[in-house]
Formats: C-alpha cells, structure tokens, sequence
C-alpha cells in the first residue's frame, strides 16, 4: 500500500464485533469504505454485523466503485491516529 494509507480496525458499536481491517488514505474521520481496500472482511458481505445483525452500512457506487457508506453511530474504529 501507497504511503499515507494505515490499517485500521472498524468494529459494530453495539457488540464490538470485528466488522473489516481496511486500508485507509487521509486523515478525516470514516465515512465510506471501498470493497478493494477492504484487508480482512469478517461479515458475509451483506453490510449486516455477523453477530447482532444491526445493519452499518449501505451499498453505494462511488467514482464507479463498489462502497460502503457506513451508517453514523453504527461502528467505532481503532487505529486511526498514527502512533
Ligand atoms: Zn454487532
């Protein structure tokens, strides 16, 4: 991965669930992942937490990609600040 970009982990804000390890560029907060820098997908690909089964996300095209644009309030991440 390209400089600038980190892993970070997004997890289900009601049961903490690990949802995605994505690669993320820039410095703002989560508002979208796209489906090809997604590193490790822990759901069935429904945007459904495999878990309690709160929906986090919503299926968009963005710049004719594949994202999910993630639900406000529904997921939490770790990793965001550079160490
Ligand atoms: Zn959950």
């Amino acid at each position: 991965m390209s400089k600038g970009f980190r892993t970070i982990s997004i997890h289900c804000s009601k049961c903490r669930t690990l949802l995605y390890k994505y690669y993320k560029g820039g410095t703002g907060g989560l508002v979208k992942c796209f489906e090809d820098r997604i590193a490790e997908d822990h759901t069935k690909g429904d945007l459904i937490c495999p878990k309690c089964g709160q929906e986090f996300a919503r299926l968009r095209m963005i710049q004719n990609k594949r994202a999910h644009k993630i639900i406000q309030g529904k997921v939490y991440t770790k990793g965001m600040t550079r160490k």
